[in-house]
């Protein structure tokens, strides 16, 4: 039996693709919704801290994308918005964007996220104090309509429950306020059917292009400001061609090192293994050096060979006005 969309209520869900998450060994199907034609995991659930632990190992690098920020970043200052607006960023990361606020000359800006460690990083990178440690749910009670832009950044597409979500947030903005959302655009180009690992559940329960996207929100009773995709980076091309199967070969390596340094432990994720005490300090970092260097130097001795392969390819794409791989929306509350 398939599920009911968990973005427009409706039935007629029929799954197109299934994938095994290869740190709990769980399998997932994806869905798509015969009546909006949006598209979800299946069991549409988050996988909580323990799994996001072990799969920091696997994903560290891949989410950060500079087009993405810079995306972001032209499209907010954009709007033009009063200096004394009072923005709020929901899952701020190491607050890349608060401090581009602050920088801009916005003073009333805020920001929550449940990893203390983001926390500290995003509150030294913007110099800003009003960000805390907090889930939604947590900082939702006695806010209500408290913001003039609401905004949450690579996180939609990790909800288990997207409709409640963006309607939480809508709570928070004031009469005629905005909220701000990316995603990973699931319009992208996809060289040889080759999805990224992160793109699969748990790790992401939704996948949107603008269509999908502008549904769905215009669906809550919001209004359209702004609907665009990023430009699309010629790593993008180059991860597509060549990253997939280079990571299988630096992960397998990375294996290799922590089965070395770690012994019988190094099934456990690296967190486990700092909080047990077993490796120390030293262990810890020579891990680290281990892991980054060679694949640092690997990856870049790679780009610059395969570049006559991935650069004619990459301007091809550009000039066929293919799309980028970030989406940014700004919907008003009406
Ligand atoms: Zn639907």
């Amino acid at each position: 039996m398939t599920p009911a969309c968990p973005l427009c209520g409706g039935g007629r869900c029929v799954p197109f693709e299934l994938s095994t998450d290869p740190v709990s060994g769980r399998s997932y199907a994806f869905v798509r919704c015969g009546g909006c034609g949006g598209e979800f995991a299946d069991p549409m659930e988050n996988p909580g801290p323990e799994w996001y632990a072990k799969a920091a190992f696997y994903n560290e690098d891949a989410c950060r994308s500079g087009a993405a920020a810079r995306l972001r970043g032209g499209v907010f200052l954009e709007l033009g918005l009063a200096k004394d607006a009072r923005l709020l960023d929901v899952g701020c990361g190491a607050g890349e964007f608060l401090a581009l606020a602050a920088g801009a000359g916005y003073s009333r800006c805020s920001g929550i996220d449940f990893s203390p460690a983001q926390v500290r990083l995003a509150r030294e990178n913007s110099g800003l104090e009003d960000i805390s440690v907090a889930s939604l749910e947590e900082f939702l009670p006695g806010r209500d309509g408290s913001f003039d832009l609401v905004s949450a950044f690579e996180v939609l597409e990790h909800q288990p429950a997207p409709a409640d979500f963006v309607k939480r947030l809508k709570g928070l903005l004031a009469p005629g306020g905005l909220l701000m959302l990316s995603v990973p655009n699931a319009a992208r180009p996809l060289l040889f059917g080759g999805r990224e690992a992160w793109d699969y559940p748990p790790h992401h329960l939704t996948r949107w292009d603008a269509g999908r996207l502008d549904r769905f929100l215009a669906g809550l009773g919001l209004e359209k400001v702004v609907l665009k995709d990023s430009e699309l980076p010629a790593e993008h091309v180059y991860n597509q061609l060549f990253g997939v199967k280079l990571d299988a070969a630096v992960k397998g390596a990375i294996a290799a090192v922590k089965r070395l340094l770690f012994g019988g432990k190094a099934a456990a994720s690296m967190d486990e293994i700092v909080a047990s005490g077993a490796a120390g300090a030293a262990g810890v970092l020579r891990f680290r050096l281990a892991r980054r260097l060679p694949a640092a130097a690997l990856k870049l001795f790679f780009r610059a060979l395969l570049l006559p392969v991935y650069l004619p390819l990459w301007l091809s794409y550009s000039a066929a006005g293919h799309r980028g791989t970030s989406l940014v929306a700004v919907y008003r509350v009406k």
